[in-house]
Formats: structure tokens, sequence, C-alpha cells
């Protein structure tokens, strides 16, 4: 059973379009189970209704037009209840519906099943037998297998058709995301392709026969002289025979067997890629089924040619691209690297397939004021490159192609957005305090965004979080300790007299150093932030010592650790430090070393329990309120699939985060909080109500926190405190939070996506 699975989602897979993948489908799902029938619908949401896509049984010339309503039929009921339906006899079962124009009259039992891909019903697959009988409870399991396996396959078929409409109809196609960095991009789409894979490629007819017959020739010959340089490269260290399969290789690229089979394509009006995929797709499914292994496996050497070959076509297209102005940016994992390459200025917004709103890019792009969304299931990139875009980081909507008439809403919206924007900034220098005199301390946080950061002390009181890792992933190896102290100091002075919270190296989780390889199945449970650098005294001792020594003169450093977990990581690190103030003494013995206060980081639950004893031990603390959501609700930061989970107004978050605030007082320690629900003006109004009087942010919330707090008085936020902490789920404090901020006439934050339809 499992082999039919395989085969036949690797035969789905193959195929080069929808249509064709799911006539493969349902032939071999009918074969497979030895059925008379198959069919799969498609839900078009549009019309509420079923589309039959493609059958094996039922009347060929109603795919495509034959519709069946939601509620209607017994293929309305499976999605309804979106389970299995397993009859002998479907006609009489209540709602069975008699469709004459699909001629299923003769047939009797009946088995279906919902595609159903996060939480969303795809479709419907059906299959029917003339005698009655109950299908086995192998032959449900079976199709239930499938379905969840189809469902991801044609998630991206489901999007695929979106952008196919669109290209055909030139209709505006929207796609949903999940919203990770505000704001409204109106820009042209460039791809940033991560590896590739002939399964992004779409198939495309290009007039241009000759040109593109030169881009694959030339794919082709740079595709050689790559073999022959590995095949030099390696001629010392191989044994002769293993260099044979270059040989092999440059026998499969030449004119007489890849050549020969893309020129036939290209004839047929396929641009180069497309004639490539549709070759080398064949070419692995015929060795694929090959009985024999060793000429199966020839099926891998096959696509890697095949890969290679695409790499230089796409290379060759993108030598002669450059960002448009208005770039929004469009990539499968977006790194801090994509976002450098573009020239200032250029980039308007980020779309990202993969990570999720608090993974440390997403970070980023907030830092940097870019509106990002996240999420968009599975997409076929190159589709989108070079295609008219709004990206609506409010309601994480892409529009794609949009009408002109969509274009002057959203220019209108921006515009609304950018008054707005002034507003905060008209009142930026201004002191943080609530109409009833509580000031509060509004604080950066900073590292991440080297290139444009810009001390500016009259906007905040300081730097309450400073990632040092940002520049370690830069280098291309663990800095010397001259190099940190010289770089430490320049932030120190930049910052000077106001204090620089800086945190000790917090690699590992989603922030890897190339030159430092941590490979886990795990990685947010696994060797993180402090647990490194107890495990490498060597690397803690040294940026320790730059620290302090930077602060020689200044006198304006703050040292915080990490992903503390126990008491013996807060121990161990006191004792490296002690170590590094009696060997700075000890070699600089003209010189005063000043101590710095030292605070941990409360991002791992067990901390939030452990203040009496760590209240002794340390100056201050600051929760990582990013880290400390996804430990206290079990939920990736980084995982897009679970982003909904991610919600730092979980009940169970704010009843810590109060905790927190209370035990601080109670034992009188300094605490401040510096995750991304500081930087939220509804975050920040509930931490200022919990007693939090030292947030951390970002540069882009950092203004417009001030002027809400400034409108408002912390009593008024003290009794919307007390009616969230009574709720017992995040939407409804959002909907409390939401409210209040109407009631207090600051209901210009919030965009409603509603205004464009
Ligand atoms: C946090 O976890 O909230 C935090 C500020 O640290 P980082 O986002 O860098 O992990
Ligand atoms: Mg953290």
């Amino acid at each position: 059973m499992l082999a039919t699975l395989r085969a036949i989602a690797e035969s789905v897979s193959q195929q080069a379009s929808l249509d064709s993948a799911l006539a493969c489908f349902v032939k071999m799902v009918k074969d497979a189970m030895k059925t008379e029938c198959c069919s799969i619908y498609f839900a078009d949401y549009s019309q509420d209704n079923f589309v039959l896509m493609a059958t094996r049984g039922l009347n060929p010339a109603a795919v495509g037009k034959f519709r069946i309503g939601f509620t209607e039929g017994l293929v309305g009921l499976v999605a309804q209840r979106e389970e299995p339906i397993n009859i002998a006899f479907a006609k009489s079962h209540p709602r069975f519906k008699l469709s004459p124009e699909v001629n299923e009259e003769g047939f009797n039992a009946f088995l279906s099943v919902p595609v159903v891909h996060q939480k969303k019903v795809l479709g419907v697959i059906v299959v029917q037998q003339k005698i009655a009988r109950v299908f086995s409870q192998d032959e449900e399991s079976f199709l239930i297998t499938l379905s969840a396996q189809l469902a991801s396959q044609l998630a991206h078929a489901e999007i695929k058709e979106v952008l196919r409409q669109d290209e055909f109809s030139h209709q505006t196609s929207v796609l949903k995301g999940v919203s990770s960095a505000p704001g409204i991009a109106i820009g042209q789409a460039f791809v940033i392709l991560p590896k590739l894979d002939f399964k992004s490629i779409e198939l495309k007819k290009d007039e241009n026969c000759t040109e593109q017959r030169r881009l694959f020739t030339q794919a082709v010959a740079a595709t050689r002289k790559e073999f022959n340089t590995l095949s030099m490269t390696l001629s010392d260290s191989i044994p002769k025979e293993a260099l044979a399969v270059f040989e092999v290789y440059q026998q499969l690229l030449d004119a007489k067997s890849l050549g020969q089979n893309v020129e036939v394509q290209l004839l047929e009006g396929w641009c180069a890629k497309s004639a490539l995929k549709i070759v080398i797709e064949r070419l692995i499914s015929q060795f694929n089924a090959m009985q024999d292994p060793y000429i199966k496996e020839r099926a891998v050497d096959v696509k890697d040619i095949g890969l290679r070959v695409l790499h230089h076509l796409v290379n060759t297209e993108h030598a002669v691209k450059s960002y448009p102005k208005n770039t929004v940016l469009i990539t499968n994992t977006l790194t801090p690297a994509m976002l450098a390459e573009v020239p200032k200025g250029h980039l308007a917004g980020v779309v990202s397939v993969n990570g999720a709103a608090n993974s440390h890019a997403s970070i980023l792009t907030r830092a940097m004021g870019i509106p990002a969304i996240w999420g968009i299931e599975d997409l076929p990139l190159l589709q989108f490159d070079g295609k008219p875009m709004i990206l609506d980081a409010y309601s994480g909507r892409l529009y794609i192609s949009p009408s002109q008439m969509l274009q002057d809403e959203y220019l209108q919206l921006q515009h609304q957005e950018s008054l707005l924007n002034d507003k905060f900034v008209a009142e930026q220098e201004c002191d943080a305090v609530t109409l009833d005199g509580e000031h509060i301390s509004l604080l950066l946080n900073a590292g991440l965004e080297l290139n444009t950061e810009k001390a500016n002390t009259k906007v905040c009181d300081g730097v309450g979080l400073y990632r040092t890792e940002a520049w370690f992933m830069q280098k291309g190896q663990f800095p010397s300790q001259i190099e940190q102290e010289n770089w430490y100091r320049e932030v120190l002075a930049s910052y000077h007299p106001e204090p620089v919270v800086m945190r000790t190296l917090d690699i590992g989780g989603d922030k890897a150093l190339d030159y430092f390889d941590i490979t886990e199945e795990n990685p947010f449970l696994g060797w993180r932030g402090i647990r490194v650098t107890l495990d490498h005294p060597e690397i803690f001792l040294d940026q320790l010592k730059a620290m302090v020594k930077a602060n020689i003169g200044l006198g304006n450093l703050k040292i915080m650790l990490p992903m503390i977990s126990g008491t013996e990581e807060v121990d161990e690190s006191l004792a490296l430090l002690e170590q590094a103030y009696f060997e700075l003494e000890e070699k600089y013995p003209e010189q005063a070393i000043e101590r710095p206060e030292i605070g941990v980081m409360l991002e791992v639950p067990s901390s939030v329990f452990m203040l009496p004893e760590w209240s002794k031990k340390v100056d201050f603390c600051s929760v990582g309120s990013n880290d400390l959501t996804q430990y206290l609700l079990a939920v990736d930061r980084s995982n897009a699939r679970v982003a909904d989970l991610f919600n730092p107004y979980h009940p169970a978050v704010l009843r810590v985060l109060q905790k927190v605030a209370k035990e601080c007082q109670q034992y009188e320690m300094s605490f401040s909080l510096c995750g991304e629900l500081g930087g939220d003006p509804e975050g920040a109004l509930l931490l200022i109500a919990m007693g939090y009087r030292r947030l951390s942010m970002n540069y882009s919330s950092l203004s417009k926190v001030k002027w809400v707090l400034r409108r408002l008085k912390a009593s008024d936020m003290e009794a919307l405190l007390t009616e969230c902490l009574a709720q017992s789920t995040a939407k409804q404090v959002l909907r409390l939070t939401r409210n209040f901020m109407i009631e207090h006439q600051l209901g210009e934050l919030f965009y409603t996506p509603n205004q464009v339809s």
C-alpha cells in the first residue's frame, strides 16, 4: 500500500499542469482501488460551489463544467462534515442529489473524503462502484492518507490556478498570508529564488524560438564549463573511475541527448525553462520506472544535470535584471543578506513563504519599517517575477496585477498612513509621559540593522537591548577581542550618557553563524544563547572583556545574559565575569575597571519562578516576550504553520507578565521588557498598567508608542488590564484593547481592511 501511495504522489507531482496531475491522480486511484470510478472536485470559494476537476468513470464532458453547491449532495456533505462518507447505496442517502449531467446513475457504492489543508476544505475525492458494498477500513484509510498527502500539493495548485486566471483574465488576484510588519507597499515583484526546483517552474510559451535556443545553448555551455572546473579540481583527490561520472554528465549534456529533446520542445513553442522542465521530468520518470536499481538511480544524475542547466538559465535572465524602484521582494526564506542587497531606497515590501512574524528576519523588517507578510503557502515563486503588486501588510493580503482603481485606493491609504506618521514624528522628541503624569522610559532595540541605525537619544532613553549576534553573523569568523572592543566602544559612545544594555552572544535557534555549525533537530530547544557561550568560555570571556574594556571612561554599559533557564547558568556566568574583571585588572593595573550592572533575560518559563533567588544575584531583568511566548505556548516562533497560535495576548502570557512585574517590585529588582509586545501600542498599554516603566522596542515603534501613551491615563490602562486579565482567550483580550483605543479617540491607528474591497 505504501509503495502505491508513494507512486501516486510521485507521478502526480511530476505532471506539467494541474489538469494532467488531476487526470493522472484519478486514473491511478481508480486502478489502485480496483473500482470503476474516481473523481475529484475543487472548492470554488468565489461561487460557493464545487467544480468537477477530473474524473475516470463519470461523463468526461462534465469536467470543468459540472458544479455542485457547497451545501448540496453528498459531496457537499463530506465537505461540511470534514469527514469521510462510506456507504453502500448512495442513492438511498437523504442528501443524495441526482445529477444527470455526470452519468452516475449506474453507481451504488460511494466513498468520499475531503481534501483539507490548514483547516480549509480544498476539495473532495470520490470513489464509486457499481456493486453495492461498504468500502473496507483499509480502503478508507488509503484514501484518507492520499488526500492528506495531496492536500499541500493541491494548495499549491490552487495558488497556481489563481495566478493563471490572473494571467489570462488580467484581473487582480489576491493571496493571503500573515502580517509580520505593518504597512502598505505598492511596487513590482522581484523574486529571489530559493534552491531551484523544477516544481517552481511554470510552463510558459515563448514565440521567439531563436532567442530561447540561444539562452539554452548558453546555459549548457556554462554547465559544461562548471563540470570541467569541478573535474579538474577533484582530479587530484578522487580516483580516476570516479571522475568518469563527469564524462557521463558531459555526454548527457550532448546535443544528441538532452539538446535534441529540448529542441523538439522549443520548436513546439515552449520557452527554454519549460522545455528543459518537460524533458528532464520525462527522463526522470522513465528512469524511475526501470526495474534495475542501478539504472533507476540515474534519475538522480539527470535531475542534478537538469538543475544545473536550469540554474544557469535563470542566472542569465537575472544577470540583466535589476531591482525595480519599488521592489516587493518575494522569496522562500528571507535572510538579512537578501535585505542588504536591495539598493538603498528601493525596498518597498517583503513577502516570504517561510518564517513567521516573530522570527528574527521578520523582526528585522519591522525594525526597518518595511511592510512584510509571511506564510503564503507554497508559492510558485517565479511566476510572480516582474508583476505589479500591492502588499497590504495590515491585513496580510498580496494583490497581484491590481486594477487601477485598487491602486488608487491604496495610494490614498498610503497617504493617510504618512499623515499619521507625521503626527508621530512631530512629538517624537517629547517626554514619554501619560496624561496622569507617569513617566515611561522608552528604550531602543538595536543591533539588528547595522547599516542604517542611527543613535537618536532625543527619541529614546538609551538602548534596552543591543543584539550583539547580528554583527557576529555578518563577519566571516569570530571577531577578535580588540575588534569587538572597538565596535562596542563606538556603540556605547554614540548613546552616551544614556545606558546601553548589551546582550551577550545569543546564537542558535534561527540565528546561525556561517562559521559555527549548529545543526539540530529541535534548534529552539537546543544549544542556544547562554548554553553555547558557557560551553565556550573562550568566546564568552573574549566578549565580556571586550565589553568591559570598551566601557572604560564611559560607564553606560549594562550586560544582559540571554536564555537563562537555571541558577547554575547565572552562577557560572557571574564567575566568568569575575574572571574577566580579574584578568583585565591584572593586565591593566593602571585602569579603573568599572563593574557594569548585570541582568538576565526572562525568556524561558522556568526563569519567571526564580526571581526570589536571582534578584539577590543580579541587578536587573528584562522580559524577552518573543521567546517567553514561544516557550509558554509551545509554538515555534518562526513556523508559519502555527503562526496563528503565537499570541502574546494569550491570557496565560499576560498573567505571567504580570507575575514578573509584581515579583520584581516585591524583590526590588529593576525590570523591563524588550520583546516585540512592548512596541505594539496595545501591548505597551497593558504592560504599563502592570507596572512596567521601561519598555524597549524597534526604532519604527518608538514614536508611535510615545504618541499613544501621551494621550492616555495610566489609571485607565489599569482598568483595562483588570478586564483583560479576566478574559480566557487572546481574541477577547484584543477586542477589549481595540475598543479601548477607539473609545479614547485612537481608532485612526487601526487600518480596516474592509476599506478596500
Ligand atoms: C525575545 O526573545 O523577546 C528577545 C527580545 O530576544 P530575541 O527576539 O532576539 O530572541
Ligand atoms: Mg529571545
